[in-house]
């Protein structure tokens, strides 16, 4: 059996977030990564202001993450449609670009990074991973984000469980000019989807569905696309981009809402494993990089003891941003709010901003 004082498992935005930190102040830590290599995970990709400005602190420059840059937010709802400035820069950067940059960084700093295994089994002081082996640690930092680790699973909820699905849009002039400095949000019966450019200039939509509106098109992605296409003229203007026979990444039961608000000593929940913001918000990656440095420091500063207080902090403050992106969710989920989104936005231009601050977690 091997030994180690703080295991991480999972080497996302989270868990490389920890990573740097605790290597940055000596406590090299020990991070297993089931992909051998980084793959482009299933993300929307809009990474806001205040999550450039932390990944600026942790040592990944503007400069190195490059990106497409978002400046306004447009809305289309039917036959609706609505766009507001963001109130600060954000940009659209794949998720291969970027968690590349996260683990380069924690390697870095001293972390040692193991890929390609996966933990099979997760309990408080130890690891099980798919070899066999097993890992003792002192302290565990979960942050296997999407995915749940056996023996430390989250809840599943109750109701319609929302899919993830992604389809991606080559880079083309014509879709540069579509999208510009915007990320679209398209809201639709039964989910939304949203579209913006990344550093390549190939387009990301990726959408969040419930498993009910998929069962009416037959389970079928591609035909639940055509349906949406024919519902929204500017959906169906960008899918005629893609290349929707190819290709579509697909996620099942996203817990959206789902927030850890206690622990015991020895385990700290960070990113997904700790809260799912709803995705329209566009704040997964900075909750889940927020929360990685957040529990390095609650760690550096009290040992293992200081889980349980670490997660009570970061559930305060994720508290206003999961609400106020839970609304936003509930008023989209009703045909009336869905189509008054678009108008409100262009009458209150200032009320697009304050949402977005509203679900932004503090730096
Ligand atoms: C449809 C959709 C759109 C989204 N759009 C956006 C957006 O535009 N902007 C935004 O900020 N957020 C968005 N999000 C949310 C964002 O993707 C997540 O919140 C974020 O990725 C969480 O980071 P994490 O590090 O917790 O987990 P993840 O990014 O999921 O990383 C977890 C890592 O752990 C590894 N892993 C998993 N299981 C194991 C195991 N057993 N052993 C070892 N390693 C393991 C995985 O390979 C992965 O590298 C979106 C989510 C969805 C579903």
């Amino acid at each position: 059996m091997r030994r180690t004082n703080t295991l991480i498992l999972g080497g996302g935005p989270a868990g490389a977030a920890a990573a740097i930190t605790l290597a940055r102040h000596g406590a090299a830590p020990l991070l297993i990564e089931r992909a051998r290599e980084t793959g482009d995970a299933l993300c929307g990709g809009f990474l806001s202001w205040r999550s450039i400005d932390r990944l600026e602190t942790l040592g990944v420059s503007r400069d190195a993450l490059g990106g497409h840059a978002i400046e306004r937010v447009r809305i289309f709802a039917g036959t609706k449609r609505g766009e507001v400035p963001l109130p600060g820069r954000a940009v659209g950067v794949s998720r291969r670009k970027l968690d590349t940059l996260l683990l380069a960084r924690a390697v870095a700093q001293g972390a040692c990074v193991e890929r390609g295994v996966a933990a099979r089994r997760a309990e408080r002081g130890r690891a099980i991973l798919a070899d066999s082996a097993v890992i003792a640690c002192e302290t565990l930092f979960l942050a296997t984000g999407k995915h749940d680790c056996r023996g430390l699973a989250r809840p599943h909820g109750h109701g319609d469980p929302m899919l993830g699905l992604r389809i991606r849009l080559p880079a083309s002039p014509a879709l540069t000019k579509m999208l510009g400095a915007a990320i679209e949000l398209h809201l639709f019966r039964g989910g939304y989807a949203g579209l913006l450019l990344q550093e390549d200039g190939s387009g990301n939509l990726c959408m969040a569905v419930g498993k009910a509106r998929l069962a009416e098109a037959g389970g079928d992605p591609r035909r639940l696309l055509a349906e949406l296409g024919d519902e929204s003229r500017a959906l169906s203007e960008r899918l005629a981009l893609g290349d929707i026979a190819g290709s579509i990444d697909a996620i099942g039961a996203v817990p959206y809402g789902w927030r850890v608000r206690t622990s015991e000593a020895g385990l700290f929940r960070l990113g997904d494993q700790a809260a799912v913001i709803p995705s329209l918000a566009g704040e997964g990656m900075g909750i889940a990089l927020a929360s990685g440095v957040m529990a390095a420091r609650y760690h550096l500063a009290g040992g293992r003891g200081a889980a349980k207080a670490f997660q009570a902090a970061l559930a305060q403050r994720t508290r206003i941003p999961m609400m106020s992106a839970g609304a936003l969710g509930a008023l989209a989920a009703t045909r009336r709010g869905r189509l008054a989104a678009p108008r409100l936005l262009a009458a209150f231009p200032t009320l697009g901003a304050a949402i977005a601050q509203l679900t932004r977690i503090a730096l």
